[in-house]
C-alpha cells in the first residue's frame, strides 16, 4: 500500500496493511493492537490457535479477528490476534486508540502480525495511504531497523528459515569451544545499499570475525545468518551489531573450554559455509486474503 509499481511494498491479492512484530518472543511479551479509527464493533472471533507459521487448509475459519464499521459505512478488519486477548465485544462503540487485543498469528498467517484492512460501503478495498486517510503517515522507505537477535548453539539450516527465525528460541548464553554457532538477525525495512554487520570479539578482546552483509534490493523484512565455528580465547565474548555503521545492539555470551581443545577440534573439523549463508532472505508474504467476508449487517444489540 502507499505506492504503485516497482516501488510498492505489496504483493498480489493482498488488500490490507500488515504490521509485523518479528517473532513469537515479542508476541509472548504482549504487543497491543489499537483501533485506527472510531466505529462500532460488528463481530469478533476468538479462541483460535495463535502460533501459525504456514497457511493451513481452512485457516481462514480459525482467525481471531475484530470487524468494525466506521460511521461513514466503511469497515475495518483487524486480523490474526493472539488467542483469548480480544478486549471488545459486538455492539460496542470504540474510538481511535481503543485497545482491541494483542498481536498474534491466528488464521492464515505465517508469523505474528496484525493485518488491518479498510473497505468502502460497496466492499471495495481502500488504500488509506494513497487516499490520504492517514493523519501522520510513516516514512515509506523507512531506515533499516533491528527486530530480533537470534544466536544459536547450532548452525542455521538452509531451509525453512522463516519458521526458525519466527519461532526465535531463547538466545544461547553459554557455549562450549569448537561449537559451530549460528548468528542470526531479523531486520525490518531497509533500502539498497544498507549494511548490516556483526563484529564478534573473544574473551581476550581479540577479533574473532566481522560478519557483513549489504542489501541489494529493498526488503520489508529480512533474516540474515552466519554459521561460524568458535576458535580462540574463552571467556565473555561480545557481538556488536551495526546497521549502516551505527551500533544497534551489543550481545554477550560465554565461551567455555580451553584453547588447545578448540584448536584441535577446529583443525579436524573445518567449517564449510552453508548454502545461502550471509545472504538476506525475505520472509514470504505474511498472510493471504481471508476467504470469509466480513459481516455487512448491523451488529446484534446486547
Ligand atoms: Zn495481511
Amino acid at each position: 500500500m502507499g505506492e504503485r509499481g516497482v516501488d510498492a511494498k505489496t504483493y498480489d491479492g493482498h488488500t490490507g496493511l500488515d504490521v509485523s512484530i518479528g517473532s513469537f518472543r515479542n508476541m509472548d511479551r504482549g504487543v497491543g493492537v489499537y483501533a485506527v479509527a472510531p466505529g462500532t464493533v460488528m463481530r469478533t472471533t476468538d479462541g483460535n490457535f495463535d502460533r501459525n507459521v504456514a497457511f493451513l487448509p481452512g485457516c481462514g475459519d480459525s482467525v481471531n479477528a475484530v470487524y468494525v464499521t466506521h460511521p461513514s459505512g466503511y469497515y475495518f478488519e483487524y486480523l490474526h490476534f493472539k488467542k483469548d486477548t480480544i478486549a471488545v465485544e459486538p455492539g460496542q462503540t470504540i474510538q481511535a486508540g481503543t485497545y482491541l487485543g494483542e498481536v498474534g498469528s491466528s488464521g492464515c498467517s505465517n508469523g505474528p502480525h496484525v493485518h488491518v484492512e479498510l473497505r468502502d460501503c460497496g466492499g471495495a478495498p481502500i488504500d488509506p495511504f494513497l487516499t490520504g486517510l492517514v493523519l501522520d503517515p510513516p516514512t515509506y522507505d523507512a531506515p533499516m531497523r533491528l527486530f530480533e537477535v537470534t544466536f544459536r548453539a547450532t548452525p542455521f539450516p538452509s531451509a525453512d528459515l522463516a519458521t526458525v527465525f519466527t519461532q526465535a528460541a531463547p538466545n544461547v548464553t553459554s557455549v562450549p569451544v569448537a561449537t559451530t554457532m549460528g548468528f542470526g538477525l531479523t531486520l525490518a525495512d531497509g533500502i539498497v545499499g544498507d549494511t548490516v554487520a556483526i563484529e564478534v570479539r573473544r574473551g581476550d578482546g581479540s577479533r574473532f570475525d566481522d560478519l557483513r552483509g549489504k542489501l541489494t534490493i529493498p526488503y520489508p523484512s529480512s533474516v540474515w545468518f552466519w554459521n561460524r565455528t568458535l576458535t580462540g580465547a574463552p571467556g565473555e565474548w561480545t557481538a556488536t551489531i551495526r546497521l549502516d555503521g551505527e551500533v544497534a545492539r551489543v550481545v554477550s555470551f560465554e565461551v567455555t573450554g580451553d584453547a588447545k581443545a578448540r584448536a584441535k577440534a577446529s583443525t579436524l573439523e573445518p567449517w564449510v559455509p552453508g548454502p545461502g549463508e550471509g545472504v538476506a532472505h525475505p520472509f514470504p508474504p505474511l498472510d493471504r486474503r481471508e476467504p470469509a467476508s466480513p459481516p455487512r449487517s448491523a451488529p446484534a444489540q446486547r
